[in-house]
């Protein structure tokens, strides 16, 4: 019986994100989101219901349009399958509960704005407000039915009690954006150039009204790991292409070195003082030399793609959901 439900929580899940890539779609073509029936972009045919089954139709029509055979994007049934596991995942763990419901909105609202993110690098501010206020109210009636604390005020003789979910989902809203901010201005100073863009600004103070100010911390230490899985390889990447073997080399030396220094230091290597100043001496000069290359191929890269804050974080958020 349970597992009739799960299917059906999964089912459902596709038909969300079905409806999740119409959202995305037409925010950026400016189309109404319910009126038009849905078209092929590219040669504009109406398309029959059997051509919109989630996952399903894309598969059978071997990831083409039935008319003019154009490429349908791999976007739709990647992210169909990603909401239906959420809302798999999230049932599984919650049951059909308020809790379920609030957090499953929350998915779809990541999952609109990974995408809009990943795509064309913007976050439509309206998706950021509607999770913050998702979030204040998820927090105000401590749905998620913590075991927290009550606060009371007394102002002008009235007696006031609020959960303690809602004061941390209001300073995790401040906090987000402020340490968001900060980040992305202190290498301003060095580059002229913010590290990244206003929206992961906007995300991480939804993020915070949502999970509440300590899970914020947890949400983006764990993005800046989950980044730098995914970044480092394709920064790597593109210096090769770029040929800059100078920047490359001296990276891996400083990678190699980094791991032999923790080895070295373990294995007890560094019982003459002067060796141990030698080696931190020269592991500073080349992290220098790397971090002096790395600043000037910004400022001459124009098209250098920043880091990507936004994804990072609602995928540490989803993370956060689930532990
Ligand atoms: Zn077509």
């Amino acid at each position: 019986m349970e597992l009739i439900f799960c299917i059906y929580a999964f089912i459902f899940g596709l038909c969300f994100g079905s409806f999740l890539n119409v959202v995305v779609l037409r925010g950026f073509s400016g189309e109404s989101i319910v009126l038009p029936p849905s078209k092929c972009p590219h040669c504009k045919h109406k398309l029959a219901w059997y051509d919109n089954i989630p996952v399903l139709s894309f598969l059978l029509l071997l990831g083409k349009c039935r008319y003019c055979k154009a490429k349908i994007s791999f976007q739709y049934p990647v992210v169909e399958l990603i909401t239906g596991l959420l809302f798999l995942g999230l049932f599984y763990k919650f049951g059909l509960s308020l809790n379920f419901i609030f957090l499953a909105i929350a998915s779809c609202l990541f999952v609109i704005m990974a995408v809009c993110d990943i795509r064309e690098k913007v976050i439509f501010e309206i998706h950021a407000y509607l999770l913050a206020i998702l979030g204040l109210v998820y927090n105000f009636f401590n749905i998620a039915g913590e075991n927290a604390a009550k606060v009371h005020f007394s102002p002008f003789g009235h007696m006031i009690t609020i959960n303690q979910t809602f004061i941390y989902a209001v300073l995790g809203l401040i906090a987000g954006v402020i340490i968001m901010e900060g980040l992305a201005r202190i290498p301003k100073f060095l580059t002229g150039k913010r590290a990244f863009g206003e929206g992961d600004s906007y995300i991480a103070g939804a993020l915070g009204a949502f999970f509440g100010l300590p899970n914020l911390i947890v949400i983006l230490i764990l993005s800046v790991l989950l980044q730098s899985l995914i970044v480092l390889p394709m920064y790597f990447y593109k210096l090769f292409k770029a040929k800059d073997f100078k920047l490359l080399s001296a990276l891996i030396l400083l990678f190699v070195m980094v791991i032999l220094f923790k080895i070295g230091d373990y294995a007890g290597v560094f019982e003459s003082t002067g060796f141990y100043i030698f080696s931190v001496v020269l592991l500073v000069l080349i992290g220098l030399y790397c971090c002096r290359k790395i600043f000037s191929s910004i400022k001459t890269d124009t098209n250098l793609t920043y880091l990507p804050f936004g994804p990072a974080l609602l995928l540490a958020a989803v993370v956060i959901m689930f532990v």
